[in-house]
């Protein structure tokens, strides 16, 4: 039988554990600098508890510095995800580039497909980061189609936030952590120039961690947290 939740009513189970469960995470970044800006302040709680984490970043951004030649911007942008992993304290060897082409990622998902279950073959990550179905931006839900595609088995998903606020049912408080995601962020000097994106993100996160009940919580990210089956459940059939 298939499980069914209403998004609306996420909120009213909202909690704040510390972490959530698994040591062996993968997440999914359309493009370098999603994994910091929606999820950074976790994937720093998991490191600081010693679990392994593998980045996969699906296209490298191409089309994401105004003026500059795709190749030099993919030189560029993998260059500031290493800088962002590193001040994270993520190996640069668990970091993948796919390499799809951004903006265009459902173009090239027979390939995606290949690798990410390659991916998901070798490592069997017991959680998965990926933007929300939600975000409004179409390869980060090409990201959604991709991994429901690409599970064989349930696994527990928690679904970040960037483009789009979503109604989340869990939040990580990352008060601790945000100068760290802070100086991450800054990697992305490529990215900041376009857009003030560190204000943006850092203004989400107070505003999640404000508004929970905890003065304690000053930062938080919100995140839609479920298993994978229910999650994509509710996910609508196109973008
Ligand atoms: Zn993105």
């Amino acid at each position: 039988m298939q499980v069914r939740i209403r998004l609306h009513q996420l909120y009213a189970q909202l909690q704040a554990p510390q972490l959530f469960a698994g040591k062996k995470i993968l997440v999914l970044a359309p493009h370098p600098d999603d994994e910091v800006f929606g999820c950074g302040g976790a994937l720093i709680k998991h490191v600081q508890a010693g679990h392994e984490i593998q980045v996969v970043y699906l296209t490298s951004g191409e089309q994401g510095i105004a003026g500059k030649m795709p190749t030099e911007t993919i030189e560029i942008r993998e260059r500031e995800a290493q800088n962002a992993l590193e001040i994270m304290g993520i190996p640069a060897k668990n970091a993948f580039f796919f390499r799809g082409p951004d903006g265009a990622l459902h173009d090239k998902m027979a390939e995606m497909l290949q690798k990410t279950q390659q991916v998901l073959q070798n490592f069997q990550p017991d959680l998965i980061y990926l933007p929300s179905f939600l975000d409004r931006h179409a390869d980060h839900f090409t990201a959604n189609r991709l991994l429901q595609a690409a599970l064989v088995k349930n696994v527990q998903v928690a679904a970040y936030e960037i483009w789009t606020p979503h109604i989340p049912n869990r939040l990580i408080d990352i008060s601790r952590q945000i100068a760290i995601k802070q100086k991450a962020m800054q990697a992305y000097a490529s990215q900041l120039a376009q857009l003030d994106y560190e204000a943006a993100l850092l203004g989400l996160n107070r505003y999640r961690g404000g508004m929970y009940t905890n003065p304690e919580v000053v930062y938080a990210e919100a995140y839609m947290y479920l298993r994978s089956d229910v999650y994509f459940a509710e996910m609508p059939a196109s973008y």
